[in-house]
C-alpha cells in the first residue's frame, strides 16, 4: 500500500509502497478516506515533539471504511463509515477509568508511536478506537477527531465563564481556531468572539464563521480585547498557538476572575503570580479530548452546526501542505485523500 514516511527531523516526507499491515484478532484495516494534516505533524517534523522509532506514517486525524476485521471484532463490519478516535489508550489506569483517553498514563497514539493515517490504509488497534458515522461524510469526519475536538473540550472547560455579555478570545484562527469560533457560536450564541490572527486573510475568515471582532495579532492585542469589552477584558482566551507573544498577549486580554486555556504547543512560556495577571485568573493546558467529546463532535458536524473549511490534497502533496502550513498560508485544514 501507499503510505507517507517519515525519516526524521530535517528530511522531507518519502512516499513508499509498504506491506498492508496484518490484522490481528483485535485489530480494524480501516481504508483511508480522509487524513487532516496538523501543526501538531509540524512540531514533530520539526523537532519539537520527540515521538518513537522512525521510519513512522504520521497523520493523526483519521476517517475512513472498515476493510478488514480482526476474528475477535464484532462492533464493527466491513464497508462501515467510521472515525477513527486518535487518543488510543490503555483502559485500566486512573484515567482511562474515569473516561478521560486523552490523560491516559500509558498512550500509543497513532502518527506519533505508531504508524498513523497519512496513507492508504490504517490499522486501529481496537475496535474502542472508532465510532461509526451514520452518514457522515468520512473527509470530514477526519479533522473532526482533532481539529474540533481539541478545541470543543478547551471551550467546555471555559462555559462557566461564557454565556450573554460575555467574551471569548480565540488566538489563531488556524485548522483548530475555525473550528472553535463554530464550535462556541453553536453552544453559546450569546457570547461575543473575539479572533485574534496575524493573517488577514484568516481574520477574514474569522468573520464570515461569525467573530464579532477581529484583531490584528501584530498590534495591541490587549488594547483592542479591552476595547470591546467596555474595558474589562475577555472572560475566557484560548490560545491555538502557545508561544511567548500569543501568551504575552492573551494575558493582556484576559479580564479578572478570567480563564486562559492554552492548546498551542509552541513552546511558550506564561509568568504567572498573584500579581502577573488579573485577580483570580486560572490557567490550564487543554489536552485533545475524549471518546465521548469525539461522538459529540461528530454529532454537530452531522447536523450540520459546525463545517470545517477542507483543501483536499493527494498523499504526494504532502510536502508542499507542509511548507505551506509551516507559512500560515493554510485556509482551514487540509485533509490528505489517498
Ligand atoms: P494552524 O497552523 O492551522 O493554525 C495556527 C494559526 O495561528 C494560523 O492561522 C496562524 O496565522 C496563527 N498565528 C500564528 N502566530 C500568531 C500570532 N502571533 N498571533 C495570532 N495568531 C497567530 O495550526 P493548528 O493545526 O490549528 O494547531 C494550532 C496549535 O495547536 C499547534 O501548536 C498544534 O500543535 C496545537 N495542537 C494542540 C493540541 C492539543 O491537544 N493541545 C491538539 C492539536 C493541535
Ligand atoms: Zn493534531
Ligand atoms: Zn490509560
Amino acid at each position: 500500500m501507499k503510505a507517507t514516511r517519515f525519516y526524521g527531523v530535517g528530511k522531507p516526507i518519502e512516499i513508499e509502497d509498504i506491506p498492508e499491515p496484518e490484522v490481528g484478532p483485535n485489530d480494524v484495516l480501516i481504508k483511508i478516506a480522509g487524513a487532516g494534516v496538523c501543526h501538531s505533524d509540524l512540531h514533530v517534523i520539526d523537532g519539537d515533539v520527540d515521538i518513537g522509532e522512525t521510519p513512522i506514517t504520521l497523520g493523526h486525524e483519521n476517517a475512513g471504511i472498515v476493510e478488514k476485521v480482526g476474528s475477535q471484532v464484532t462492533e464493527v463490519e466491513p464497508g462501515e463509515g467510521v472515525a477513527v478516535f486518535g487518543a488510543w489508550s490503555c483502559g485500566h489506569c486512573r484515567f482511562c477509568d474515569i473516561g478521560e483517553q486523552s490523560l491516559c498514563q500509558n498512550p500509543v497514539w497513532p502518527g506519533v508511536m505508531v504508524n498513523g493515517g497519512w496513507a492508504e490504509k490504517l490499522l486501529v488497534h481496537h475496535p474502542r478506537n472508532l465510532v461509526k458515522l451514520n452518514g457522515l461524510d468520512p473527509i470530514v469526519a477526519a479533522p473532526m477527531t482533532d481539529a474540533a475536538l481539541t478545541p470543543y473540550r478547551a471551550v467546555k472547560k471555559v462555559m462557566s465563564n461564557l454565556g450573554p455579555g460575555k467574551t471569548l478570545a480565540i488566538i489563531g484562527v488556524g485548522g483548530l481556531g475555525h473550528m472553535a469560533l463554530q464550535i462556541a457560536k453553536a453552544v453559546t450564541p450569546a457570547t461575543q468572539l473575539i479572533a485574534i490572527d496575524i493573517s488577514a486573510e484568516k481574520l477574514t475568515m474569522a468573520k464570515q464563521l461569525g467573530a464579532n471582532h477581529v484583531v490584528d495579532g501584530m498590534g495591541d492585542v490587549g488594547a483592542a480585547v479591552k476595547a470591546a469589552t467596555g474595558g474589562d477584558g475577555a472572560d475566557a482566551v484560548i490560545d491555538f498557538v502557545g508561544n511567548d507573544a500569543t501568551l504575552k498577549n492573551a494575558g493582556a486580554s484576559i479580564g479578572i476572575a478570567g480563564k486562559v486555556i492554552v492548546v498551542g504547543i509552541a513552546g511558550g512560556t506564561l509568568p504567572y503570580s498573584f500579581w502577573n495577571l488579573p485577580l483570580e485568573c486560572e490557567v490550564s493546558s487543554s489536552i485533545w479530548g475524549n471518546r465521548q467529546e469525539l461522538k459529540e463532535v461528530l454529532e454537530m458536524a452531522r447536523i450540520g452546526l459546525i463545517t470545517p473549511h477542507i483543501e483536499r490534497q493527494p498523499l504526494e502533496a504532502i510536502n508542499d501542505v507542509l511548507a505551506r502550513l509551516h507559512d500560515g498560508k493554510i485556509q482551514g485544514r487540509v485533509v490528505l485523500t489517498p
